[in-house]
């Protein structure tokens, strides 16, 4: 897939998704930065990867860290090929009348904010190196559909998409693609922080057993279209969403 040799950087590393395109990445060659606020977690995995791998613990919505990992990047391999923007939180299950400002402000810091200066730290590495570039950035079935108790999260990844099309358009002429992954349900520890109730594990489980494919997707099942849309059979891809999800986008709420 054209992806051996390459550097790329990948943000929420040590999480279920991120981890997968992690593993996938090294699979095919590629040499990785992996960032996460989770440290632990990362140096495991680092250990675990078959490729030169470096490691940096930091918060995809605070700039300096954001540039500390693109400047560990550097250091280690001389440049950044390619980034899969992928850390995320949960927004809080919660009436839209009791959404608080504190927690709007986190998801919204995190998953939207962070994308931002993901996307914009990518670029200015791209144009330093004038040889183009490829972003993924990880959206959500969240992006494209609505509930009523998901406020903050469906807005951050909502305007996700929003950064996908400027960025997208930006990126066209100097060689940079710009695509995203839309996952529908996988199993990790985003939905485990909401234990066994609503929007928690076994609930979401059993919200994807009434998807078309009639079952949860695997963080390795969103990580082949990653790596898809980083490589060259995607050359001719950007600002495209691709919805990975068993086919839940394509259920209508309201039957005909
Ligand atoms: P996860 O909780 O397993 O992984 C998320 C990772 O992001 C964690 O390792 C966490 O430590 C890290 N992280 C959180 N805040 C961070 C920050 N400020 N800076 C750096 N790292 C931070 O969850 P996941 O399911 O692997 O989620 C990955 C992405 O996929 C998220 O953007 C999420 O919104 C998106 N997504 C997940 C699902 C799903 O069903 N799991 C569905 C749609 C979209």
């Amino acid at each position: 897939m054209s992806l051996d040799g390459k550097v790329c950087l990948v943000t929420g590393a040590a999480g279920g998704i991120g981890s997968a395109s992690a593993r996938r990445l090294a699979a095919e060659g590629v040499r990785l930065v992996l960032q996460d606020v989770d440290g632990d977690r990362l140096k495991a995995l680092a250990a675990d990867l078959p490729v030169e791998t470096v490691v940096c613990t930091g918060d995809v919505s605070q700039e300096a860290d954001v540039d500390a990992a693109v400047a560990a990047g550097l250091a280690a391999f001389g440049r950044i090929d390619l980034h899969h923007l992928n850390a995320g939180v949960p927004g809080p299950l919660t009436r839209l009348t009791e959404l608080s400002v504190a927690d709007w402000d986190r998801v919204v810091g995190i998953n939207l904010r962070g994308v931002f200066l993901g996307v914009r730290a990518a670029f200015r590495r791209y144009e330093e190196q004038r040889s183009g570039g490829a972003i993924v950035l990880t959206a959500s079935i969240a992006s494209l559909r609505g509930s009523d108790d998901l406020l903050a999260y469906q807005a951050s990844k909502h305007g996700v998409l929003g950064v996908l099309k400027g960025a997208a358009l930006y990126g066209g002429p100097i060689g940079v693609r710009v695509n995203a992954v839309a996952p529908g349900i996988v199993p990790t520890a985003l939905f485990a922080a909401a234990g066994n109730g609503p929007g928690g594990g076994d609930d979401m489980v059993r919200r994807a057993s009434t998807t078309p494919l009639r079952r949860a997707g695997t963080g390795e099942e969103i990580a082949s279209v990653v790596a898809f849309l980083l490589g060259d059979g995607a050359a001719y891809m950007t600002g495209e969403v691709v919805s990975v999800d068993g086919g839940a986008a394509a259920v209508s709420t309201v039957r005909p």
